[in-house]
């Protein structure tokens, strides 16, 4: 995982941007939180720990920069809040997320599982597919 900071460090310099040690908890709090989907709140509050001084507005502003090199992804997951993941490979597809409507639990699933619907809609429409975002929403195994 100093792999995936150094990542973070090269392409922030790229998009001539330091790892300042504010910018640098908050890559070290995404990854300690992996597979959380913590909200920019929640994210905050972890922060605030490590760095006292830290104002929301920077971790607002932290983590859209974080997105826009691509190093965490935004995620949308229809519960009124913005939620980030790591985006530790940029090659592979993001996996899909299971969300409970009772308890609000989020579940990945790591397989793709969407490589002949993505062949097809190629094929079809000829269009090229980046990536896709997809929410299945119902009841977990506890709340059934
Ligand atoms: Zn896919
Ligand atoms: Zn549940
Ligand atoms: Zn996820």
């Amino acid at each position: 995982m100093d792999n995936y900071i150094e990542v973070v460090k090269n392409k922030l310099k790229e998009e001539g941007f330091k790892l300042t040690p504010q910018r640098r908890s908050i890559v070290d709090i995404m990854l300690k939180s992996k597979g959380q989907h913590l909200n920019s709140e929640e994210i905050y509050d972890l922060v605030k720990k490590q760095c006292p001084e830290i104002g929301l507005a920077t971790v607002y502003r932290t983590l859209q920069l974080l997105d826009d090199i691509g190093a965490v992804s935004k995620l949308n997951l229809d519960d009124g809040c913005c939620r980030y993941e790591l985006n530790i490979n940029n090659e592979s597809h993001n996996h899909h997320h299971l969300i409970c409507k009772k308890c609000n639990k989020i579940i990945e699933v790591e397989e793709d599982l969407l490589d002949t619907l993505e062949e097809q809609i190629e094929k079809n429409y000829g269009f090229k597919i980046f990536d896709h975002d997809v929410k299945f929403f119902g009841l977990c195994s506890d709340c059934k």
